[in-house]
């Protein structure tokens, strides 16, 4: 007996040998044989799916606003949180949208650069307040100020700077997975486990990842409020800022690329894991994922925010402007919860004793 290359058992791992008179190899070992060519071709695949994955993007060159630009835009700062934001002269910004501080000062300070793509706000002020005040309903035990039209009105239209990722993703992933069959005759009950080494390779093209590019914004929030529909998405102009406030990133894009790829990997793990349904216990055994064409743009996308304190707490609070998505948490009025288990703690109360009458009597 003569053992071929390295082969070794997927099974067991003992070395393999040739069964002479035949096209498979056998494992002496584990007493499994394999097709010589589902072998080679599972070497290749591994081959493939080992070492690391590459990531290749553009380098972004930052663009200046057009000194000819259509609207006069402001700058203002706020000294509680630091956000620089920019807004049209007329807008008179007076609470900060992220921190809700309501001495927002107009100041000097270096503006932005320019956008590539802006998404219009598609909900008007008006829209969002509904929106928000739809989304409260649903909000137990809601304090009072929560409700107050004054408070709600105080809600700011912000552009926040984004940095899309568009790229192509080549990814291959090894997996090694199980199925397990169970059947019974008159005398036992059977169970058979068989065990698979699943191989996946393809392309999936992204288009407009978004990788939040403001510190002041909290990325758990931007991330929740999306999606955002870039179908939307026009060349930037100022025109659009009109009527809202527009941050600059303070993120840069290379800052931005790891989460960029973290999103492209997972969606793309995601999207083959989706392919392995028919088996269970599917564990990865090896992952590779390269990117080509990678492109990076700034955007500005539609955001309105909402900041309402509550005993001494700032509730933040962001919706799409252009879904209407509502993201935020509600805090709860301890008294209003109170009472409200107290009348159920009661009915539950009278419930037990009508029930220990009818075991009693
Ligand atoms: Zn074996
Ligand atoms: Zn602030």
């Amino acid at each position: 007996m003569e053992t071929i290359r390295n082969y070794k058992c997927p099974c067991c791992t003992a070395p393999l040998v040739y069964k002479p008179g035949s096209d498979v190899l056998h494992c002496n070992s584990c007493d499994n044989s394999f097709p010589l060519e589902t072998l080679e071709q599972m070497a290749d695949a591994q081959e493939t799916a080992g070492g690391t994955s590459k990531y290749d993007w553009e380098h972004y060159e930052p663009r200046s606003y057009d000194s000819d630009a259509e609207i006069n835009l402001a700058n203002y700062s706020c000294p509680s949180c630091g956000a620089e934001i920019s807004g049209d002269d007329t807008l008179g910004a007076t609470v900060c949208p992220y921190c809700g501080n309501s001495t927002i000062v107009k100041g000097q300070f270096e503006g932005g650069l320019k956008p590539d793509y802006i998404i219009p706000f598609k909900l008007d002020k008006k829209s969002a307040i509904s929106a928000f005040e739809a989304d409260f309903k649903n909000a137990p035990f809601l304090p009072n100020n929560f409700k107050d039209k004054k408070k709600i009105a105080e809600m700011a239209g912000v552009y926040v700077p984004f940095w899309t990722f568009d790229c192509d993703c080549n990814a291959s992933i090894v997996y090694n997975a199980e199925r397990i069959t169970a059947w019974s005759d008159s005398n036992y009950n059977y169970t058979k486990t068989d065990y698979f080494k699943l191989f996946r390779s393809g392309n999936i093209s992204f288009a407009n990842i978004p990788v939040d590019g403001s510190k002041k914004a909290d990325d758990a929030y931007m991330e929740a409020v999306e999606p955002f529909d870039y179908n939307d998405a026009v060349v930037f102009s100022d025109k659009y800022l009109s009527g809202y406030l527009a941050d600059k990133y303070d993120v840069t894009a290379d800052e931005s690329i790891d989460r960029a790829n973290e999103r492209v990997k997972n969606s793309a793990v995601e999207c083959f894991r989706a392919t392995t349904a028919h088996y269970t216990a599917v564990i990865p055994e090896s992952t590779k994922i390269d990117f080509s064409n990678g492109k990076i743009r700034y955007s500005l996308l539609p955001v309105w925010m909402l900041n309402i304190k509550y005993k001494d707490k700032m509730y933040k609070f962001a919706i799409n402007g252009q879904t209407g998505k509502v993201v935020g948490e509600y805090p709860v009025d301890n008294g209003k919860k109170w009472r409200y288990f107290g009348i159920v703690a009661g009915i539950a109360y009278a419930v037990a004793i009508a029930a220990a009458r009818f075991l009693f009597f």
